[in-house]
């Protein structure tokens, strides 16, 4: 029979990493929770209109990415690509813009994209995500960048470089895209073939051509930076200006380019030395259009989202934290049943018990109790022992209330 196979670009998550993950949300939820951002889920799958209509129908995502399919009332639905858009779906559909504003909600959950998997990418992989919806205040960009900091900085990223740009409005934006488009069709002969083919679907991508020709072209093209409107400049600057007082170092590059068509004003990526093409930890933007794009009444809304894998590439293999662990052994088969009971009172008060359950011979056993590096194991037989794994000094208990002293003793806690 053929060998079955994890699918093309997903990962199975073994116990270690898996604890390590579970950490790591764990640490981004205390973080955004003392910021005010409570816990949300929604499905894995939506309607596909959602992302064609939220993310953007010439995005790469969009045209390459989603894994689609029908239902079998023939429906279209999309494996969840990124989290922002079903998250303001959702807000409207719940009727979230009665609540206070803003709204400040985060998830964590896999999301799927079909990419060429590689280090770092795969088809199936898990972000944190994070949103303030309801209020275009700069002090919410500037929040969510710390928080997204700081969740790096626990989880031991390294150094990181952020890069902060403003995309202004839609409307902005289009005259931007207009006027790059007439610059580069004048100098097509100068720039490579894939970008000049690509002048009118994706002129933005011409920033990060390898080309020389192309470089040397674009070193005079027009900025957006420089074609914002007064007040979405003015919100830039306040970005800014809250990240300067918190002491976070940013970069300003014009040519940031994101792979979502919602984002408005305030974009960011954070990227990582230690990962390689695949750079970034995590990145995110304002989408003031989204919700009315979504049919919702025009609301602002701000978010990130960071991919779990990626952070945890960067911050490498780490030492877990010693927990202290007990193993009950099983000298004889009839003390089986008050081996089970005694593992079940033992973690009952908090402690962390594993029994004897592969039929072990007692040399066995003792080699599994260091195997898990319990400091305690409590031997079941005619008697009750209570052994020391590091001094070997072994006592006998007479009732399972000084088994739990005596344990306690040895593991301490
Ligand atoms: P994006 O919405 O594309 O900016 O993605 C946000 C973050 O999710 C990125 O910075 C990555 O950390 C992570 N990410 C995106 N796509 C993938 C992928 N295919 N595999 C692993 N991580 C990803």
């Amino acid at each position: 029979m053929r060998k079955l196979q994890a699918p093309r670009g997903t990962l199975d998550v073994l116990p270690k990493d898996a604890r390590r993950r579970l950490e790591l949300v764990a640490t981004a939820g205390e973080v955004l929770g003392r910021a005010g951002y409570e816990p949300m889920e929604t499905p894995v799958f939506e309607d596909t209109e959602v992302f064609a209509r939220g993310v953007g129908e010439s995005t790469d995502i969009v045209q390459k990415e989603m894994f689609t399919f029908e239902d079998k009332a023939g429906r279209s639905l999309t494996l969840r690509p990124e989290a922002t858009a079903g998250i303001c779906r959702a807000y409207i559909e719940n009727g979230m813009h009665k609540l206070a504003q803003p709204v400040k909600v985060w998830c964590a959950g896999p999301f799927f994209r079909h990419e060429a998997p590689q280090a770092g990418r795969f088809r199936q992989f898990t972000q944190i995500d994070a949103e303030a919806i309801g209020s275009d205040d700069p002090s919410l960009d500037a929040e969510l960048i710390l928080l997204l900091d700081e969740i790096f900085e626990r989880a031991g990223t390294g150094p990181r470089r952020l890069r902060l740009s403003s995309l202004g409005t839609r409307e902005t934006r289009a005259d931007y895209i207009e006027e790059l488009k007439n610059f580069l069709r004048a100098r097509e002969g100068e720039l490579s073939e894939e970008v000049s083919a690509r002048i009118d679907q994706n002129p933005l991508r011409a920033f990060d051509a390898d080309h020389p020709g192309t470089q040397a072209v674009m070193k005079d093209a027009p900025l957006l930076l420089d074609r914002l409107a007064a007040d979405d400049a003015e919100h830039f600057a306040a970005v800014r200006a809250l990240l300067d007082a918190a002491g976070l170092e940013h970069q300003i590059d014009p040519t940031l380019v994101r792979g979502l068509d919602y984002y408005t004003r305030t974009v960011f990526e954070f990227e990582s030395e230690r990962l390689g093409a695949q750079a970034a930890l995590g990145g995110g933007g304002r989408y003031d259009g989204l919700i009315e794009e979504l049919s919702g009444p025009p609301t602002p809304g701000v978010g990130f989202a960071a991919g779990i894998e990626r952070i945890l590439l960067a911050a490498g293999e780490q030492e877990a934290a010693p927990q202290a662990r007990v193993f009950v052994a099983i000298a004889k088969p009839e003390a089986a049943q008050d081996a089970f009971g005694l593992a079940q009172r033992l973690r009952g008060a908090g402690m962390r018990v594993e029994l004897e359950q592969a039929g072990r011979s007692m040399k066995g056993q003792l080699k599994q109790a260091d195997r898990i590096g319990a400091s305690a194991t409590v031997i079941l037989g005619d008697t009750i022992e209570v052994k020391d794994m590091d001094s070997g000094e072994q006592r006998e208990a007479t009732d399972a209330n000084q088994v739990l002293e005596l344990v306690r003793e040895v593991a301490g806690s």
